[in-house]
């Protein structure tokens, strides 16, 4: 038999070879076809008497594969969804058996009664480690990797995952790697008693067959008599240990805010308490009723769905054809320059680092240098790499080294002036069609570009502190901006491996808008009297990773007072409340507190090992209300709301012009609560009439800034989400 997706090669000692190798595609994912395809293999190989056992791999050099394709599943979801409004029960069980399919297989290879060993070459996540874990024997290359990230984007591994990973290893290490997503080195998963052999590339498949040769069982350890758990019975004495502790671990990660992490916690606990196949069941359960969260649902679409089309250039103009992108300039070799240089010559770009004199640019270099060594102490670069690295940055005073650059980044004093002279001097020396990008996080595009003779090559591209940690982009279109320039922007971000999104040219772009209404809407709960740390506890109950406070500690409270004054002076006094702008001023002009940077802000930030702590004075200053006249749950919510407003807004205005890029942005950007899927899927995920509603109330009690806009009224009244109304070219 011949398959589309697979090859069988038996050698003479019965052992067959199963290579796995899809067609069309640079990476194997399970499909309907290739289970579809796997299951007749394994009739074909438990039929075939000549076989005595099988060796499973992947013919893609240095993967294995990537999992299951999220496209099935959300064709899954969207087919029950059809289903539900006519026949509910019969949409439950359809959706249990498509979605069981996978576990379903994968127990059947588990009891075919031939011996499968894994040869997991190299990257082998979420499903394919699943059927790795079926198998009844894995052995691993040594710079192979694997996992099962399938929390990370809101659902968790349900092809027997929960099952097979706790009894395989001890319950906290097994609940730690499912609950973080946590990938795995082959050395790591082997200490975790996950893989049996660790071995080089090139002696995998001989080694396997020979594991074969020698005798593997196949029966796996639960499927016999006086299986016993690595870490004892559930009821133990060491269960009675280990489940307190995993409660209290899963509420300090989660919030309880991921049905897919809650799920996983029930499944371990209830799993381990049955037979395998009971167990399972168990399992499968779970996984059908996560898949109908709107959780899972918003997540899958955000960090897997949209997060992939945006990084393959979903907003790139078609018509421009690919330029590689050989070599950039850097101007203003400081913080962010420093790291743009960074992260461009890692990507094997040639970088000029210019700054005003040799020290300045060779300090932006040295930058680099350090961030090196941190990765090379951790193992993740050698000194070769840094070497190369390094040498592909020059760092220099003189423009006449922007000759050949193919794109020019700006990253100067935020000073209009100053970026106009240096725009100016870069013009003077650069080829025809280059780019000139400014990173600027205020100043409009369109003024900026006046100070470059050709507008249509002018173009925003807004990196993100540090840049060499923060995954997103913002491309900021100037009004004259072309298509060309939008074209290089974003082949220079995905050979960064950023993910972009592509806003319009207006006052704080989308992200720094967003984020100002968090940090805004923190400082009138400090003028409420709501206790601080009931404040940042809201927040990151909310699913926020970083309170409101200790974010503004981090990005500076001298900025927020320089952001309050600019903005007075753009659009006048009635622009800034002014409770605000006292409470900045005394904390900047009286206080000094600046922030993290001063080691005193909103927190006291003490020598190591000591915790930061939030200041004291916050207390004296506001009278207190007491935390029962509090409504937690509400604090919530106008972090939530203020943020997807401002977003909403973003969209209504045209700043944002795809829902995706407004989702994508806010989670890469500012950690908006991933659960919700970002602050547009927040609005789509509840309904537009229940967040006006929400708003509303808000309103009521807090005032015009939660007003829903005409827009979102609009859309309440006609029933319209913002994935309809403003639907992407290809919308997931
Ligand atoms: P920085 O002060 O750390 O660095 C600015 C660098 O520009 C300095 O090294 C300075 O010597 C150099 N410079 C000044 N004038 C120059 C000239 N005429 N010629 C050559 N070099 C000159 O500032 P930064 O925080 O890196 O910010 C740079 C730009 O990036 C600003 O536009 C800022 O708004 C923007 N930005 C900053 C952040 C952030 O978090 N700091 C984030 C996004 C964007």
């Amino acid at each position: 038999m011949s398959y589309r997706n697979f090859t069988i090669e038996t050698d003479a000692d019965g052992v067959a070879l199963v290579t796995w190798d899809m067609p069309d595609r640079s990476m194997n994912v399970f499909t309907e076809e290739v289970m579809t395809e796997l299951d007749a293999i394994t009739d074909q190989v438990v039929a075939d008497d000549g076989v005595k056992g099988v060796v499973f791999t992947s013919g893609k050099a240095g993967t294995f594969s990537g999992g299951a394709d999220l496209k099935m599943l959300r064709a899954m979801f969207d087919a029950y969804e059809a289903q539900l409004a006519t026949d509910r029960a019969g949409a439950v069980a359809e959706l249990f058996e498509r979605a069981g399919r996978m576990s379903w297989l994968y127990r059947k290879i588990e009891t075919c009664g031939k011996p499968f060993v894994a040869a997991i070459n190299g990257v082998c996540m979420g499903g394919a480690f699943e059927l790795a874990l079926a198998c009844h024997a894995r052995i691993a290359a040594t710079d192979a990797k694997m996992g099962l990230p399938e929390v990370k984007v809101g659902i968790f591994p349900g092809a027997g995952g929960t099952q097979r990973a706790p009894r395989l290893a001890d319950t906290q290490s097994a609940l730690q790697m499912l609950l973080k997503g946590e990938t795995l080195s082959a050395s790591k998963a082997k200490a975790m008693k996950l893989i049996d052999e660790v071995v080089t590339a090139d002696d995998l498949i001989e080694r396997a067959k020979s594991m074969l040769r020698a005798g593997v069982k196949p029966i796996k350890p639960w499927d016999e008599k006086g299986f016993k758990l690595p870490s004892g019975p559930v009821y133990s004495a060491t269960g009675a240990q280990t489940w307190p502790a995993v409660s209290s671990l899963y509420r300090k990660e989660t919030n309880d805010n991921y049905p897919g992490a809650r799920a996983i916690v029930k499944c371990v606990y209830e799993g381990l308490l049955l037979p395998i196949d009971a167990a399972l069941k168990v399992e499968q359960r779970y996984f059908a009723n996560v898949l109908q969260t709107t959780e899972a649902a918003m997540m899958i679409r955000s960090l897997f769905v949209s997060m992939q089309a945006l990084g393959k250039g979903a907003r790139r103009p078609s018509g421009v054809p690919a330029r590689a992108i050989r070599k950039i300039g850097v101007i203003g070799a400081g913080f962010m320059g420093a790291g743009i240089g960074y992260v461009a010559a890692k990507s094997g770009i040639e970088v000029v680092l210019l700054d005003r004199d040799q020290a300045a640019a060779d300090k932006g270099k040295a930058h680099s240098a350090s961030l090196l060594e941190a990765a090379a102490k951790k193992g993740r670069s050698t000194p070769a790499e840094a070497e190369a690295v390094l040498a592909r940055i020059t760092a220099t005073p003189d423009y006449g080294a922007l000759a050949d650059a193919d794109l020019v980044i700006e990253a100067v004093f935020e000073d209009r002036d100053i970026k106009a002279e240096v725009t100016r001097q870069v013009a003077a020396v650069l080829k025809p069609d280059a780019i000139y990008a400014s990173n600027t996080s205020t100043l409009p595009i369109t003024g900026l570009a006046e100070a470059f003779p050709d507008p249509k090559r002018f173009i925003g591209i807004h990196f993100f502190s540090p840049v060499d940690r923060m995954m997103l982009t913002e491309v900021i279109l100037g009004r004259e901006t072309a298509d060309e320039a939008l074209a290089v922007a974003l082949d220079f971000i995905r050979t960064i491996k950023k993910t972009p999104i592509v806003v319009n040219d207006t006052r704080g772009f989308f992200a720094n808008r967003c984020v100002l209404r968090y940090i805004s809407e923190a400082y009138d709960m400090l003028v409420e009297g709501v206790p601080p740390a009931m404040i940042e506890n809201a927040a990151k109950f909310a699913g926020m990773p970083v309170g409101p406070l200790a974010l503004n500690d981090e990005t500076a409270v001298d900025l927020s007072q320089k952001i309050m004054r600019a903005t007075i002076h753009d659009m006048g006094e009635q622009a800034v409340d002014p409770r605000h702008l006292a409470l900045v001023n005394d904390m900047v002009d009286r206080e000094g507190r600046l922030g993290r940077k001063a080691g005193k802000g909103f927190y006291d930030y003490p020598a190591k090992p000591a915790k930061k702590k939030l200041w004291s004075g916050l207390k004296e200053r506001f009278p207190q209300k007491p935390a029962d006249e509090v409504d937690f749950e509400e604090l919530k919510h106008r972090f939530l709301v203020t943020m997807a407003l401002e977003a909403a807004r973003t969209m209504e205005e045209g700043v944002v012009t795809d829902p995706r890029e407004a989702d994508v942005g806010s989670i890469l950007g500012f950690g908006y609560a991933p659960y919700t899927g970002g602050t547009i899927s927040y609005i789509d995920g509840m309904g537009v009439p229940a967040f006006v509603a929400l708003c509303e109330k808000l309103e009521s009690r807090y005032g015009e800034r939660f007003r829903p806009t005409p827009l979102l009224r609009d859309m309440a009244a006609k029933g319209d989400t913002f994935y309809k109304r403003f639907a992407p070219a290809e919308a997931a």
